[in-house]
């Protein structure tokens, strides 16, 4: 480590609460798919700032837009009208009811802003949690308010991230993230991902609120199944939950699609979206999307396959199925490992989950940074 690096990382040591386990460099600039260290020593990309620098770093038009708004208006509170949160909301409705298979429309109407993801969360449940009354109230001829409504439980799935704020990561069920911070929000019970028969039991009538990552990001890389999601959707109307879709990760054409539920039968799709990362290409913006029937109760009080063509994607393929070993010795690969080893030949890549290794570029990414990325993880894992 040059002295330039240790006073960086001396100070970032003295200062930054350490929640983080960072490598011992520091990133200056980027342009595209590429970051530089302040050493000079070039990266790409494939982490795009966890999936959230969708059209790379320093881009063009992303950089003209803020440093405009910046000098026009940069915020005025929710207090105020803003003329930009009524076009982002009508565009986030519009297309996502052009997505919507055939004529019905997937999802309208209404859209709720935050700044970061996990606070999209916190809102999609906040309004989970009122519509549950609103229900309650409706079936059982009382008021919303009534200290007897029971109708406030949450239904998360094994290997979920939700976010990390205290109801966040009451529905994010990985012990090394919510032991130190228990007790967390009662009433919340842990399902396993696309088993039907789980289901009954699970959701209820005290259930308010079912949240899934139509593709887990964190927990590994899983996709749920259609037929599970379509299970999962019966149950909900049977019982007046709301369905929630967490596409902080998957969503905004990850997937190639807008959402990555678009491309699945209307009767598997959601109450609720929520959105993030690429919203604001490192902005900080979330957005929570509902349909109208949700809405009325709030008053104020990994790889973009269509873009790269079938070789690429099956190049791909061929690496994910790939039973091997990395740098060819001994022991199965590691994602940690593998992602270490890129790192050593100048491509940034993410673990998820236990046993995956994430891919999540920009989404403009070029066909060469492509290549380039499946030679360094074939040589990474021995398969050359
Ligand atoms: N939900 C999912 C699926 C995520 O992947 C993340 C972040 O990684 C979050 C929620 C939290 O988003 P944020 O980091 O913007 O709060």
């Amino acid at each position: 480590v040059t002295a330039g690096v240790k006073e960086h990382l001396d100070r970032s040591s003295a200062y930054v609460l350490p929640v983080y386990a960072r490598p011992p460099f520091v990133l200056a600039h980027g342009k595209g798919s590429y970051v530089w260290d302040t050493e000079g020593r070039k990266y790409l990309d494939f982490s795009a700032g966890i999936a959230v620098n969708a059209l790379g770093h320093a881009d063009d038009g992303v950089t003209q837009v803020l440093s405009t708004e910046a000098g026009t208006l940069l915020h005025t509170s929710n207090a105020y009208h803003h003329p930009w949160s009524g076009k982002l909301a009508e565009l986030l409705v519009t297309l996502t009811q052009q997505e919507g298979s055939g004529s019905v429309p997937s999802l309208g109407a209404k859209v709720f802003f935050s700044n970061t993801g996990t606070e999209a969360n916190e809102g999609a449940l906040k309004v989970a949690r009122k519509v549950g009354k609103e229900r309650w109230a409706k079936r059982t001829g009382k008021a919303w308010d009534d200290p007897a409504c029971d109708k406030h439980e949450i239904v998360c799935f094994e290997n979920a991230f939700h976010g990390r704020t205290l109801g966040a990561l009451s529905v994010t069920t990985n012990p090394k993230y919510q032991k130190p911070f228990e007790p967390l929000l009662p009433g919340v019970s842990v399902g396993r991902l696309n088993v039907k028969d789980d289901l009954v039991r699970l959701v209820t009538d005290r259930t308010c609120a079912v949240i899934v990552e139509p593709i887990q990001g964190e927990g590994g890389i899983r996709a749920a199944d259609a037929d599970w999601l379509r299970a999962l959707r019966q149950r909900c109307d049977e019982t007046g939950a709301v369905l929630i879709y967490d596409e902080i990760q998957c969503g905004l054409y990850r997937t190639g699609s807008l959402w990555a539920h678009s491309t699945l039968p209307v009767d598997t799709h959601p109450d609720i979206v929520t959105m993030a990362k690429p919203l604001g290409n490192g902005y900080p913006v979330g957005a929570v999307l509902m349909r109208d029937s949700v809405a009325e109760p709030m008053t104020p009080a990994p790889i973009c396959s269509e873009h790269y063509g079938d070789e690429r994607v099956s190049a791909f393929e061929t690496l994910a199925a790939s039973d091997v070993v990395p740098g060819g010795a001994g022991s199965e690969a590691h994602p940690a490992a593998v992602v270490g080893m890129a790192r050593e030949r100048g491509v940034l890549l993410l673990t998820a989950g236990k046993d995956a290794v994430r891919l999540v570029p920009s989404l403009n990414i070029g066909e060469r940074e492509v290549d380039e990325t499946v030679d360094v993880l074939e040589s990474c894992l021995g398969i050359v």
